[in-house]
């Protein structure tokens, strides 16, 4: 998984939003699945500080 630094706290954070499984849902329920990932992104949450940003 994609990783990106924390703005906060420069830690290494796995990215929320693309996750493998979101993916995987994109390619079966193609092209609904792609409205999936459009809406479904989220802001990431640091997990050393809990600060919320967006990629
Ligand atoms: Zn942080």
């Amino acid at each position: 998984m994609a990783q990106i630094s924390c703005p906060q706290c420069r830690s290494a954070t796995p990215r929320a939003g693309f996750g493998f499984l979101k993916i995987a849902v994109a390619i079966l329920f193609f092209p609904i699945g792609l409205l999936i990932l459009l809406t479904g992104r989220k802001p990431t949450a640091c997990r050393q500080c809990n600060f919320l940003f967006t990629t």
